[in-house]
């Protein structure tokens, strides 16, 4: 996860309050039509304690271009390679020129013409390990691979499972990839799903506010505050022209229902979109996330965990239920694509 712009922490912030209020929405059923697939946190958390062991060999970090960057690669292609699925890595160029290289996974649904693309980016910041950022959202995204085949499960959609690189830096693995998908490919995609920080402990749950209703409940509440209009026009008005794509609303509501039916606090929130590899897909294709926080304001800077793009971002900070329940979320939304 990159940091925000101060008015993104800014209208983060305002977010959560504005839309706690709003977590008493209609019940649905959540049957799943997809082979449901378990989610072992012993397995993820093997797998974190590899990424823990790669930045410890390599200087503390595991940052694009670099030898822990790298190591990370390999370890996440050694796991395809076990898997027998199609894997493709494609090389790209950052802002500072530093070689990145996404990695993808493709596993054959019952369907070749929809595919549901899942994105973590494997990179971490230079200061830290990146074992919650983002480390935790790889560790689900290969026990889902694992699990399927495993257990010889078809899904109903093909899923390609992309490891992105240099998201630290610019955002740049997914939006190199995106550039370079031709419009027939888009259309293929029903959805893509981000992970991002999943293994905070006791998070605050935060949904990506598909259709934007945030930004209203969040001018209303800058009002009532007696903020001058001059004074939040520009953040909104930018808030309000992030692409959306029609299929976004129905991902937020199957999120929501998943969350709500645990008896867990949702936060709805606009600007996580843009922080992380959603950005690229706005308005493109169906966008969704799965990010864990616990944010708090430490003077003027906003965490989004305890720990946020430090050295102590750690294995130990990590929750195993956590990444459970980022799975089990996972799991749920794919079921719900049609
Ligand atoms: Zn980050």
């Amino acid at each position: 996860m990159k940091h925000k712009f101060k008015v993104l922490m800014f209208s983060s912030v305002l977010a959560l309050y504005a839309c706690d209020r709003k977590n008493d929405t209609s019940e649905h059923s959540s049957a799943s039509k997809n082979p449901t697939i378990q989610f072992n946190a012993d397995h993820m958390m093997k797998h974190l304690e590899q990424f823990q062991d790669i930045a410890q060999q390599h200087g503390g970090n595991r940052a694009v271009g670099t030898e822990g960057g790298k190591a990370s690669a390999n370890y996440i292609l050694e796991q395809a390679q076990k898997s027998g699925f199609t894997v493709k890595t494609y090389a790209f160029q950052n802002r500072e020129k530093t070689v990145g290289q996404n990695i993808i996974v493709e596993i054959p649904g019952q369907s070749e013409d929809k595919i549901v693309l899942m994105g973590a980016h494997y990179d971490s910041v230079k200061s830290g390990p990146g074992i919650n950022d983002n480390a935790s959202g790889v560790a689900v995204l290969i026990e889902l691979m694992n699990q399927i085949h495993q257990n010889k499960i078809q899904p109903k959609h093909t899923l390609h499972l992309a490891f992105w690189d240099s998201e630290e830096v610019g955002i740049a693995g997914s939006q190199d990839y995106v550039k370079n998908l031709k419009s027939e490919q888009l259309k293929k995609i029903k959805a893509y799903i981000n992970l991002d920080m999943v293994g905070t402990k006791n998070p605050d749950i935060l949904i990506a506010d598909g259709d934007h209703s945030s930004v209203d409940e969040m001018e209303k509440m800058l009002k009532e505050r007696g903020m001058k209009e001059a004074d939040y026009k520009t953040l909104t008005d930018g808030l309000r022209g992030l692409p959306t794509h029609a299929g976004d609303l129905a991902l937020e509501n199957h999120l929501k229902d998943f969350f709500k039916q645990k008896n867990l606090k949702i936060k709805e929130d606009l600007s996580i979109l843009t922080a992380s590899d959603t950005a690229p897909f706005l308005g493109k294709v169906p966008v969704s996330s799965i990010i864990l926080f616990k944010e708090e304001m430490k003077g003027n800077e906003l965490y989004f965990a305890p720990c946020y793009h430090q050295a102590c971002d750690t294995i130990d900070l990590v929750d195993p239920k956590s990444l459970k329940l980022a799975g089990e979320a996972l799991n749920d939304l794919l079921g719900h694509i049609e």
